[in-house]
């Protein structure tokens, strides 16, 4: 079987320099750049990493960037207050905070406070509720990173069986509801921790979309031949090889699953790139909004 590649990588590439353009065209007709912020508290290292990739494309295609640096030591009630300068300062068009949060800090409430109309990462439980119901929001980018892969790549989704292994707010659970639309018309299964017989499940799935979290968890005993994998786990692993120290691997062993699929994202470069190009274009879609109500 021929494997193809869905490569994450060049189509944010391809997608990056749409919007590029478009902000190009913006600013010469006199208009500010689109900004998207960031908060991010303490200083994990994945966090930290997570950031600035998300610093760097943003001023890749123009966009005006900042970053708010919090102590470990930050209390709820200085980050409330920080969400509600974000929400109210009419130069930012939209924002993230990056999770996870310290554990003093209860993040759902942190989530509830930003303003749906600068939730570019579609955590809001406003924002969650309209994707629920078909209605226009900002869908999360990782779920909305996957699904523009799958289209942009012609990936044949009506009547297929998708299994999504993962059920978690931002990726596994929103991921299953976008494919179950219309327009994607997948009939989905989620498994998750509690599931029984899981291999006997993802050896069904024409589409199978790993979410789980869990280094090579997904082997080849796992997998029909023939199904598209998305793979979305990102996992740091020492190699003493690299001059960093380490590479990135994902939830799937890709040694042994790849030749078996029709069409794979590798890691990294599959759905990571993705997920932050889908943040660029929900920060450019709320900022067409807020101009569109001056
Ligand atoms: P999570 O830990 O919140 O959820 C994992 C899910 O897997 C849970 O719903 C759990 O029920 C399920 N699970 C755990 N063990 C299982 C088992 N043995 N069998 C079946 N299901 C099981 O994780 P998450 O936030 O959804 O992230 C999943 C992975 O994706 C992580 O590796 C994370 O780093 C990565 N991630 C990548 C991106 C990206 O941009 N590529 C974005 C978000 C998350």
């Amino acid at each position: 079987m021929t494997t193809q590649l869905l490569d994450g990588k060049a189509l944010a590439l391809q997608i990056k320099d749409e919007i590029a353009g478009e902000v190009r065209r913006l600013t010469a007709e006199g208009h500010r750049a689109p900004h998207l912020a960031a908060v991010i508290v303490g200083s994990d290292g994945a966090s930290m990493t997570y950031v600035a990739n998300k610093e760097k494309s943003s001023h890749e295609v123009g966009f005006t960037s900042s970053v708010y640096r919090m102590g470990e030591g930050t209390s709820e009630k200085q980050l409330l207050e920080t969400i509600e300068f974000l929400n109210n300062d009419p130069d930012i068009d939209g924002f993230i905070v990056q999770l996870p949060l310290p554990k003093h800090i209860d993040e759902q409430k942190i989530i509830n406070a930003i303003s749906p109309e600068k939730d570019v990462d579609g955590f809001t439980p406003v924002n969650i509720g309209r994707m629920v119901l078909g209605e226009d929001c900002f869908v999360p980018a990782t779920p909305m990173g996957i699904c523009t892969l799958l289209r942009r790549y012609g990936i044949e989704t009506a009547g297929k069986h998708c299994v999504v292994i993962g059920r978690s707010n931002i990726v596994g659970t929103p991921v299953a509801n976008l494919l179950s639309r219309k327009g994607f018309d997948c009939t989905v299964t989620i498994c998750h921790s509690r599931t029984h017989n899981l291999a006997e499940l993802t050896r069904q799935a024409d589409i199978l979309v790993v979410a789980i979290g869990r280094p090579e968890f997904v082997t080849a005993d796992m997998v029909k031949p023939g199904a598209v994998l998305v793979d979305v786990g990102i996992h740091r692993v020492e190699d003493s090889t690299k001059k960093n120290g380490y590479r990135v691997i994902g939830d799937v062993k890709h040694s042994e699953v790849d030749p078996m699929c029709s069409w794979v994202t590798p890691v990294p470069g599959g759905v990571g790139p993705l997920t932050i190009v889908s943040l660029l274009e929900n920060t450019l879609k709320a900022y067409r909004r807020s101009m569109s109500k001056r």
